[in-house]
């Protein structure tokens, strides 16, 4: 017996399992050289943007009070408006999570009297609070401003037409979400995202094109501000976050619009002038310089998670041969048992907390029970190793994340010893 296959057996994997998985992971190879090339273009991207912007030891001082000439916050937003090819970026530990960024951005740019159009279907839960679809103290729909929604068409494109008829002369900002978050449809290509936006674009040029990024930063070699997006957001606790940052959001993308969302975040008469950094400086670089190595690792278990269960006959989204978009992995194991032995694995497979087990509870928000597991570094961290699911039918787990594709490797392995333990999988 191999060193390695003792090793995962002294940890609780089985030799059937453990076989089972090599040779999936053995299969993928030459797909995981594809995705090493996307890992190396985004490392030299990030490694120029720090060249170019020459960061030096004392960026990673902290200011303190006010913070003006935080040298290191203001390097790290030229170098994210640079990774991201903007004018602008905001990146800060003051944005709580990838909510509070959306949502500055939109509060930011819009007015009394603009529209919000979504002309790709319903944007992310928590969004449905800021905007006001579901009525919410200081929600944009409290500040008179409207919201549109265009759905997808059923085969999961955009349904142009509609969206031509949707757009009128109050329609301010369009916006758009790269992945499919908790929803079925398909993530969207950076390159679908680019079409979309010049179909906009070409009814008027003025709607702003704002990203919802999460979940998708490095996936690919371009991002939506390649491809005409006016502004990019995202959670500094997901990808570009690389692990390292502890808290934080950016806004990337024309300088004006990052420049409304800091009035925002601070004050009008302010903007990005104040906010000290408060000592995440050198977790944010580092993180950044960290993030396309980990997003790649991310990728490769969500493949091999998706190879492994379709396989075994369980549906998966995307499935097995899809490219990807992001790092979510929706795997539907069609029984309560299923995703409760699912998450167990994955909780007992991390770094922190392997030895608490998850359960399932009512938690605010939800119409049903949920299962959450997650041994991270950060707390709530979802670019590390975790697993989540709603206890109702069909049962899937969305699975993500993992600091390295031999963690998530093992996490994926483990939730298979748990469903073959309970003899839920026959291998
Ligand atoms: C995570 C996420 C958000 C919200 O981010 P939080 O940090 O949880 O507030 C918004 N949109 C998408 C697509 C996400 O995945």
């Amino acid at each position: 017996m191999s060193d390695l296959k003792n090793y995962y057996k002294s940890l609780g994997i089985s030799e059937k399992v453990f076989d089972y998985c090599d040779a999936a992971a053995k299969k993928l190879n030459e797909r995981f050289l594809a995705i090493d090339e996307i890992i190396e273009y985004n490392q030299l991207k990030v490694i120029s943007a720090m060249q170019k912007n020459k960061i030096s030891d004392y960026h990673f001082n902290t200011g303190t009070g006010y913070g003006y000439n935080d040298d290191g916050r203001d390097a790290l937003e030229n170098v994210y408006a640079d990774v991201f090819h903007t004018e602008s970026a905001l990146v800060r530990p003051h944005i709580t999570c990838g909510t509070h960024a959306l949502s500055l951005a939109l509060a930011g740019n819009l007015r009394p009297g603009d529209e919000l159009l979504a002309p790709a279907g319903k944007p992310y839960d928590t969004l449905e609070e800021v905007i006001g679809i579901r009525p919410s103290k200081g929600s944009l729909a409290e500040y008179g401003i409207t919201y549109r929604q265009v759905e997808l068409k059923p085969d999961g494109t955009f349904d142009y037409d509609k969206i031509r008829q949707a757009i009128h002369k109050n329609t301010k900002l369009a916006h758009i979400q790269r992945s499919k978050g908790y929803q079925t449809r398909p993530t969207f290509s950076v390159k679908q995202i680019g079409e979309l936006i010049a179909f906009i674009k070409s009814i008027n040029p003025d709607i702003i094109c704002m990203v919802d990024n999460c979940y998708g930063e490095f996936v690919e070699t371009i991002e939506p501000s390649d491809v005409g997006a006016d502004l990019c957001v995202g959670s500094l606790i997901k990808n570009p976050g690389g692990g390292l940052a502890p808290i934080g959001g950016y806004i990337a993308g024309k300088k004006e619009y990052v420049e409304n969302a800091a009035y925002r975040l601070t004050t009008p008469g302010l903007g990005k002038e104040v906010g000290a950094s408060l000592g995440v400086n050198r977790s944010f670089f580092q993180g950044l310089f960290l993030a396309p190595q980990v997003v790649g690792g991310a990728v490769k278990g969500a493949i091999f998670a998706a190879n492994i269960y379709e396989n075994l006959g369980f549906k998966v989204v995307p499935d097995k041969d899809e490219s990807r978009h992001d790092i979510i992995q929706a795997v539907v194991l069609n029984s309560p048992e299923g995703v409760i032995n699912f998450c167990k694995g994955i909780q007992a497979a991390a770094p922190v907390d392997s030895h608490v087990v998850p359960e399932p509870w009512a938690m605010p928000g939800y119409d049903s029970d949920v299962i959450m597991a997650a041994g991270a570094f950060i707390q709530g961290s979802s670019i590390e190793l975790s697993a989540d699911a709603p206890i109702k039918p069909p049962y899937s787990v969305y699975f993500q994340g993992g600091l390295t594709w031999y963690h998530s490797k093992f996490g994926i392995m483990m939730s298979l010893q748990k469903l073959f333990e309970a003899n839920l999988v026959d291998l």
